[in-house]
Formats: C-alpha cells, structure tokens, sequence
C-alpha cells in the first residue's frame, strides 16, 4: 500500500499547498480521496498518474475538498488522446450525486455522460462499500458538516484511515484503532479552535486512542504552521508523527491476497 499527499493545504491559498487530496494505492486500486482545487495539477507535477485513478471518494462537500472533481473528469476526456476508456467510481456521502447533478448544471449535461464511464455511489451507513481486489472502503460520521465522514482504506493486510475534516470525536479515534496510517486533519491552532476542526493538541488525542503506527497530520490552516505542532501533539501521543506536504509517501509492506 502507496500513501500519498497529494495536498495538505485547507481554503486558504498557499503556495507550497493544494487543496485537500490523498493517493491510496493497493492492489489494483488507485483512490483518490478528496479533490480540491489544484490536486490535478499538483498530481502532474509530483509525476503521479492521474490518468490511472479508478475510485474517487469525497469526504464532504466544500468547496476546497470538491472543486477539482470536473477538472479531473475533464482531464482523463479532454486531457489526453485517446481520451480515457477505463470506468471510474465517484463515491461519496448521501447528497453526492445531488452535488454532480447541480455540476452537470453548471459545466453541461454530457459532464459524466462519459468518456469515462463514471458510477456514482452513495455511502449507505454503515455499509461498506468494496473497491477491488479486497480492497475495502468503509466510511464513519464525523462532526465536521452534516454529510462529512472519515474513511478507512483496507487491504492486502493494511488499513490506513483518513479523517477528512472533523472536529474532536473519540468515536473516530476507536474506530481508527490500530491502523497502520492515520491521516489525520490539524486545521488551527488552540486559539482559534472550533468543534469542526482539530487542533495539534486534539490530534495528540486521538491518536492516543486510536494508536496508529504512523499519525500523518494534514490539512493545515497558516497560523497553526505557525505553532509548534509536533511538540502538541507529543502532548498526547508519542508514537511517530509526520506534518504531512504535498507529495510525502509511504510505502506499506503489503500481504499476500
Ligand atoms: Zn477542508
Ligand atoms: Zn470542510
């Protein structure tokens, strides 16, 4: 299993930072979760196949997790000869395909009409939703937006799991329990904290709980970089810790299928 960071960055513009997307490689699988604005660029630029992609899954509708879903669709049409012939999956909350209907308002009907053939599915709570290759994605609530879940990402004896944007939840933290990778969002500092986003400190927390082999912090509004982050979190947790950028790796041994 590949991790990548595609973008580590929030609303907020930022030179160093694209908008939220994360790469997820195993198996035969290539999920992109969260395409926010510039990940198709930053995806070219850091030499990632964005013509590869076979699941998109999107934590929540804002705008910086969101806004490249067309360019993306655009690319594999317009971006390259022959255009691309492979299906993709679009998955997300309940509200999804609502979202892509009112984008299909916007840019034009054809917008999934295809090329590609893209499936649209909707999270049913609770339900797993299969990728390939016993892949599995499966999704939690958390309190961020109405719609806005964590997902986890297993296979090939790995699980890493992605928070998306949330605010302090410990029902996350033991869902994430033991996993290999916690991606974990680490949006403001104490200061400016909120119910909807994590702090350094509340990041520490979580993976107190949740323990993971490697806690990988993202999704960074400026004045948290301004904090000592990895000393907030060792608050809490002293497992490894990573600040996540664009275009950080890891590579997770994988198990025999
Ligand atoms: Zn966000
Ligand atoms: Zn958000």
């Amino acid at each position: 299993m590949r991790i990548t960071v595609v973008g580590s960055g929030t609303a907020a513009p930022h030179a160093k930072r694209a908008q939220s997307g994360t790469l997820i490689e195993v198996g035969d699988v290539r999920l992109l979760i969260d395409c926010g604005s510039a990940v198709v660029l930053r995806m070219a630029e850091l030499g990632l196949s964005w013509q590869t992609i076979t699941h998109v899954a999107i934590t929540h509708f804002h705008a910086d997790h969101t806004t490249d879903i067309a360019n993306l669709i655009y690319a594999w049409r317009y971006g390259q000869l022959p255009p691309r012939a492979a299906p993709v999956e679009f998955i997300g909350p309940p509200g999804f395909q609502a979202l892509l209907d009112a984008m299909k308002t916007v840019f034009g009907a054809e917008l999934l009409a295809g090329p590609p053939p893209i499936k649209v599915t909707e999270l049913a709570r609770g339900i797993p939703v299969p990728l390939a290759d016993g892949v599995v994605l499966a999704a939690l609530k958390v309190p961020h937006t109405e719609e806005s879940v964590a997902y986890s990402v297993s296979g090939r004896g790995r699980r890493v799991v992605v928070s998306g944007d949330t605010g302090f939840d410990p029902a996350l933290a033991v869902w994430a329990d033991g996993c290999d990778v916690l991606l974990c969002e680490c949006s403001l500092p104490d200061s400016m904290a909120l119910p909807t986003h994590l702090t350094p400190r509340q990041c520490g927390a979580i993976a107190a709980i949740a323990r993971p082999k490697q806690l990988v912090l993202t999704h960074f509004y400026p004045p948290v970089e301004a904090e000592d982050i990895m000393g907030q979190v060792a608050e809490h947790f002293g497992g490894p810790v990573v600040c996540g950028h664009d275009g950080w790796t890891l590579d997770l041994e994988e198990e025999e299928s």
